[in-house]
C-alpha cells in the first residue's frame, strides 16, 4: 500500500514520503502528515528479538512506502552504526521504579541524534528518487541540541549545505562549543540576537519566501529543513518507543499486552508526538505524559484548551525545552480537528497574529491520551540530587524534568502503571547544572573542570563528544539580529 502525505493546512494536495522529506515544510506553511497512521505489520512478540536496526525497518517501511527495501535498509544501517557508543543504540535502564530509555548514545550525546543520524541519508535518497539536481540547503533553528546533531549528520555530505541558527546566550557553553567547532566545508553556524522562537520564526519565514526560493533555484539551490517539522525526523523517533516496549517484554519487566505510560520532556512536541504515533501503530501505551519546564505553555494548554504564547520567556537549566511555540503540536491539532485543514489553518493564523488560540470542547475531548505536567527549577534540581543519592544514577536536567513529572503524576493520579521516561541528554552535556544540583560546591567551577568529577561520581566513561571539544578550534563566529537571517543566508550562499 502506498501511504501519501498531506499538509496540515491544505487537504487538496498529496505528496509521497520522499517528496515530503525533501520539502520539509509544505508550501502553505503547514506540516506534512501521513493520511493515516499505519499499523505495525509484525506482532510485538516478533519484535521482541529484533535489533534496533531491524525494528527501525519494521516501523519505517510502514511510513516511507515509496522507498525500496534496499534503500531504506541502507539508510538505517548507515545511521545506526558505530557512531553510537553502544550496539543496542537506545539502552533501557531501570532507575528506581521507572525505566529510562537512554536516547543519548549518538555522536552529539542528545536524543536528536536518533533522527538526525538518518535524516541526511533519507534526504539524499529522496533527492535521487525525485531527480533533484539542486544542492540541498538545510536551514535549522536550534535551541542547542538539534543544531549540533544536524551539523554532525550533514557535515561533508555531498550535495548538501547546512546553516544553523542558535540563540546567543540561550544554549549551554558545551552546546555552543560543540557547534562553533564543527568541521565540514558545507557547514555554517550563526548566533542570533534573540531567543529560540525568534530563530525558528525566522527560518519559517525564509521557507515561506517564494521570491527567495526562486533566486535560490536560479543559483542551483533549494531549501529543506532538519527541524522536527520534517516528517523524516519524526518517523525515526517512533522507532525507539516500539523498541523500548519490545525490550520491556523481552526482559520480562512487563506481561504481553500490559499497558505502560510514557513521560517525555517536551519542547517542540516532536518526541512526544512520536510516542503518540507509536501508540496508534499498536504499541500498548496508556498515557502520554507531556513534561514541561517553567515555560509551561503546553501544561496550560492541556489543562485549559487555550494555547497562549503571550508570556515571559524563561531561560531555564533545560534550555532545549525553552520554547513557547511548539511547532509539532500543529500535527496533533490537525488530528483532533478531524483532519480538517481549514480549521487547523485558522487556529495557526490566530497563533501567528495574536499569539493565542482556543480549541473547541469537541477537540479537547480527544486529548484523553495526554496528561500535562511541569517541573520548576527547584524541583528539577531536587530530582537530580535525590535520584543520585538513592540510586547513584546521574541524569541530565531535561530528563529530570520528565522524571519529576512522572513521579508527580503517579502520586496525584494513583495510576501505578509502569512508566518509561525518555532520557534525552547525557548529563555531560549540561554538566554545570547537573553537578550544581548534586552539590552547591561545584557552582564556582568551570564546566571543563567538572568533566572528570562527573565521570568519577557517576562511574561512567567520558563520552567522545566531550573529549573532542576540549581542544577543538573555533571555526564559526557569525552573529546577526533575528530580522537579518535572510540576508545572512544569501551572504553565505553567495546569491
Ligand atoms: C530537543 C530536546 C528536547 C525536546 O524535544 P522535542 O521533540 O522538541 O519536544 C528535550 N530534551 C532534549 C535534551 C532535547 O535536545
Amino acid at each position: 500500500m502506498n501511504l501519501l502525505y498531506k499538509s496540515t493546512r491544505n487537504s487538496e494536495k498529496t505528496v509521497t514520503a520522499s517528496e515530503a522529506i525533501l520539502k520539509g515544510l509544505a508550501d502553505d506553511g503547514g506540516l506534512f502528515v501521513p493520511e493515516s497512521i499505519p499499523k505495525l505489520d509484525v506482532t510485538l512478540d516478533e519484535l521482541k528479538g529484533m535489533s534496533y536496526q531491524e525494528t527501525a525497518y519494521a516501523v519505517m517501511k510502514q511510513f516511507f512506502t515509496d522507498f525500496t527495501e534496499e534503500e531504506l535498509k541502507h539508510c538505517i544501517n548507515s545511521a545506526y552504526d558505530s557512531k553510537f557508543d553502544t550496539e543496542v543504540i537506545a539502552p533501557l535502564v531501570k532507575v528506581g521504579d521507572t525505566y529510562h530509555l537512554e536516547l543519548f548514545h549518538g555522536a552529539t550525546i542528545a536524543f536528536k541524534d536518533m533522527a538526525l543520524s538518518i535524516l541526511p541519508h533519507l534526504l539524499i535518497t529522496s533527492a535521487k528518487k525525485n531527480n533533484v539536481k539542486n544542492e540541498i540547503v538545510i536551514l535549522t533553528a536550534t535551541s542547542g541540541d538539534t543544531g549540533k546533531a544536524a551539523l554532525a549528520g550533514f557535515a561533508d555530505v555531498p550535495g548538501t549545505r547546512i546553516i544553523v541558527f542558535y540563540p546567543k546566550g540561550g544554549v549551554s557553553r558545551i552546546q555552543e562549543l560543540q557547534m562553533v567547532t564543527q568541521k565540514g566545508e558545507n557547514t555554517s553556524v550563526v548566533a542570533i540576537h534573540g531567543n529560540f522562537d525568534h530563530a525558528q520564526s525566522g527560518v519559517k519565514a525564509i521557507f515561506e519566501d517564494k521570491k527567495l526560493a526562486e533566486e535560490l533555484a536560479d543559483a542551483g539551490y533549494q531549501f529543506s529543513s532538519a527541524n522536527s517539522i520534517n516528517i523524516g525526523r519524526l518517523v525515526p523517533q517512533v522507532v525507539y518507543y516500539v523498541y523500548a516496549y519490545a525490550k520491556l517484554l523481552e526482559n520480562e519487566e512487563i506481561k504481553a499486552g500490559e499497558k505502560i505510560n510514557v513521560t517525555v520532556p517536551t519542547g517542540n512536541f516532536g518526541n512526544i508526538l512520536a510516542a503518540y504515533y507509536a501508540k496508534q501503530m499498536g504499541v500498548p501505551i496508556a498515557k502520554l505524559i507531556c513534561a514541561s519546564n517553567e515555560n509551561k505553555v503546553l501544561f496550560d494548554f492541556f489543562k485549559t484548551g487555550v494555547y497562549d504564547k503571550n508570556r515571559e520567556f524563561i531561560l531555564t537549566s533545560s534550555p532545549s525545552m525553552d520554547i513557547l511555540i511548539s511547532s509539532n503540536l500543529e500535527r496533533l491539532i490537525y488530528t483532533i480537528a478531524g483532519q480538517d485543514a481549514g480549521k487547523n489553518a485558522e487556529l495557526m493564523r490566530q497563533l501567528k497574529e495574536e499569539g493565542v488560540y482556543e480549541i473547541t470542547e469537541e477537540m479537547r475531548g480527544q486529548l484523553g491520551d495526554f496528561v500535562g505536567g511541569f517541573a520548576t527549577e527547584e524541583e528539577t534540581k531536587e530530582t537530580i540530587k535525590n535520584t543520585y543519592e538513592k540510586t547513584g544514577y546521574v541524569m541530565d536536567t531535561h530528563t529530570a524534568v520528565a522524571a519529576h513529572v512522572c513521579a508527580q503524576y503517579r502520586k496525584e493520579s494513583g495510576d501505578e502503571k509502569k512508566c518509561l521516561v525518555a532520557s534525552t541528554a547525557s548529563p555531560y552535556k549540561f554538566i554545570h547544572s547537573v553537578m550544581t544540583a548534586i552539590d552547591d560546591k561545584y557552582a564556582k567551577k568551570d564546566e571543563f573542570e567538572l568533566i572528570d568529577e562527573l565521570s568519577a561520581l557517576s562511574a561512567t566513561e567520558i563520552p567522545n563528544a566531550i573529549k573532542e571539544i576540549r581542544n577543538a578550534q573555533i571555526r564559526h563566529n557569525r552573529e546577526c539580529d533575528s530580522d537579518k537571517m535572510k540576508e545572512i543566508v544569501k551572504e553565505i550562499l553567495n546569491v
